[in-house]
């Protein structure tokens, strides 16, 4: 009696061996191809870049003149997420303002709201 079973890459129906796993070479090949794609997707890599190009985009959202003062749960809520940043700036008077690429942001309360101001990067900034 032959079993049958569905080819990993297509779903159709295969015949024979129960170890055979799919129609052809074709099938295998986008099979491990795509299988390869998802695995670089969940790397660590991956989720630290995403996260950083999403903050960044976020922050350019907020930052369109180079200075802006914007409410912290307004960007927590679009998915920025603060602990993600390229490098640090620290100013004259010790505050210190993370950066994603050129776009800088700092953590203040004012009455009792915590906010982000945001900057852009200037040539003045040394790394
Ligand atoms: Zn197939």
């Amino acid at each position: 009696m032959e079993l049958t079973h569905q080819c990993l890459a297509c779903g159709n129906a295969l015949v024979g061996r129960s170890d055979k796993k799919f129609c052809d070479a074709y099938c295998k090949s986008s099979y491990h191809y795509k299988k390869s794609i998802d695995g670089q997707r969940g790397s660590f890599y991956n989720v630290v870049n995403n996260q950083l190009k999403k903050n960044r985009r976020i922050l350019s959202y907020f930052n369109k003149a180079g200075k802006a003062v914007i409410r912290s749960s307004t960007m927590l809520e679009r998915g920025f997420n603060p602990k993600f940043f390229t490098h640090y700036w620290r100013n004259g008077k010790g505050d210190i303002y993370f950066f994603v690429y050129e776009y800088g942001f700092l953590k203040r309360k004012e009455h009792g709201v915590e906010k982000y101001i945001l900057i852009k990067w200037q040539d003045y900034m040394k790394l």
